[in-house]
């Protein structure tokens, strides 16, 4: 059984017993507060009658007048206040009715002057007698009113039934309502399985659209903040895979190049009788492409081995800028790209080492990028390290790239210099490990500007 069916039963029993007692209560009350009025009426009435006709009877007979005379005068005066529901007996015999039934089938007259009310039921006709008797001169009178109510009972009837309808009408219209509230509530729970379905087939850009403000909205935030967090796992997994396979590609193109090089020097030198000449020259080769090779190892090994925390302390700033002018000399000499430094700060928390290596490859692309006589600046103020240069600048549009391993916006220029991608990876590495802000600015032609912003 679905919940909505089954909360809905569950809301329409209740709903059947609370009307069905409630209303069994008030029509029990009704009936007899009728009852009870309809008897009350009748006894004010006998009681009415009992007075009327004794008074008159004693104002007009004497004790000492003649017992039949008494009678028939005591007859007349009840006769004058007597309507069709009025008996008078006496002595067993009826002296007044009006009663369209034999009264002596009603009336077990007692000889006490209690008042007797009950019913009767005569051929379907309901009978309510009240009764009592009355002492006059020397005689007892009985005096009753016999009503028929059946109408009394009809009227009940009418309105039990006028209840149940209108009770029944109210349980549908209850019931209708019910299941389409129960429905409606439960309609966002199939929403929201249909949408763990479509996420468990990896649609994870859809959203559920629900924006009630009760339990049913909020289980719905918090499905879609899920999916949000699940779609964003997913795509930094994703993300990271894809630089692994860039990564690795990279890598394997990197070690290829020399290592076949290497390969068919190496044979040459194995198979073929050169002159000293020829093998100094392929040996040489072999030699620079151990370097390159042992160089680009250096770099990955950085790249994969750092750790994930450093320990920064102050650094003098011109310390290291004197240490990376010394380091950079030879090179930046053979290209004529002199280096430039300024600064007006003393010191910055870092670690020296990565900081200078991270710096030193700044430098070293600075250099790569400008022609003769272009000198490169290396610049620190506030908590800002930065290398400018007025060399070729980089493409808008590679800016974003050229962090990622083995990116080079010109391979074939960068490889002639000696570039393999992975400076800039490397240089990525250290500033995230500093918590700095890299931010390259750069353009075509006029040169590139490499900001290091510090943590306060
Ligand atoms: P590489 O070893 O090739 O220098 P990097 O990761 O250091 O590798 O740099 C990636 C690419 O970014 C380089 O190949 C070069 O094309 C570009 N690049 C880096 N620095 C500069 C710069 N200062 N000016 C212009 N291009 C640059």
């Amino acid at each position: 059984m679905k919940l909505w069916q089954r909360v809905s039963a569950i809301s329409i029993l209740i709903l059947f017993l609370v009307v069905t007692s409630l209303s069994a209560v008030l029509l029990i009350n009704a009936k007899d507060t009728i009852l009870k009025m309809t008897v009350e009426n009748t006894k004010t009435e006998q009681q009415n009658l009992i007075s009327s006709f004794s008074g008159m009877a004693n104002y007009y007979l004497k004790v000492e007048t003649k017992s039949i005379v008494q009678r028939s005068g005591i007859q007349y005066c009840f006769s004058r206040f007597a309507s069709e529901t009025s008996v008078l007996v006496q002595a067993g015999e009826i002296l007044y009715s009006n009663l369209s039934i034999n009264p002596e089938k009603l009336l077990p007259i007692e000889d006490n002057y209690q008042e007797q009310v009950y019913q009767a039921t005569i051929e379907d006709t309901e009978i309510l007698i009240v009764g009592s008797n009355i002492p006059l001169f020397k005689d007892i009178y009985s005096v009753y009113v016999v009503k028929d109510i059946t109408r009394v009972y009809q009227d009940i009837d009418r309105m039990i039934l006028r209840f149940i309808l209108i009770s029944g009408s109210a349980i549908l219209v209850g019931i209708s309502l019910m299941v389409y509230s129960v429905r409606r509530s439960t309609n966002p729970l199939i929403s929201l399985k249909d949408m763990a379905q479509l996420i468990s087939q990896g649609q994870y850009n859809e959203r559920i659209n629900i924006h009630s403000k009760d339990e049913v909205g909020e289980l719905a935030i918090a499905f879609n903040t899920m999916i949000g967090a699940v779609q964003s796992h997913i795509k930094n997994l994703e993300d990271i895979l894809h630089r692994q396979n860039l990564f690795i590609s990279g890598l394997t193109h990197e070690f290829k190049t020399p290592m076949t090089s290497m390969l068919l020097h190496t044979d040459t030198l194995l198979s073929t009788k050169l002159d000293e000449e020829k093998t100094l020259e392929s040996l040489s080769h072999v030699y620079d492409q151990c370097r390159w090779l042992e160089s680009l190892t250096q770099k990955l090994l950085k790249i994969i081995v750092l750790e994930e925390k450093i320990i920064v302390k102050a650094v003098s700033i011109k310390e290291l800028f004197l240490d990376i002018y010394n380091s950079s000399l030879i090179t930046l000499s053979d290209r004529n790209t002199p280096l430039k430094m300024e600064w007006n700060i003393d010191s910055l928390d870092l670690d020296y080492d990565l900081m200078k290596s991270l710096l030193i490859n700044l430098v070293d692309n600075g250099s790569k990028a400008s022609k003769k006589g272009q000198s490169i600046i290396l610049r620190a103020y506030n908590n800002i390290i930065e290398v400018e240069d007025r060399g070729i600048g980089i493409p808008k549009e590679e800016i974003e790239r050229i962090t990622d391993p083995f990116y080079m916006v010109d391979p074939s220029r960068s490889k002639l210099k000696g570039g393999s991608g992975l400076g800039l990876t490397l240089v990525k590495k250290i500033a995230d490990l500093h918590g700095i802000n890299l931010i390259i600015e750069s353009q075509l032609g006029l040169g590139t500007t490499f900001r290091l912003i510090f943590p306060k």
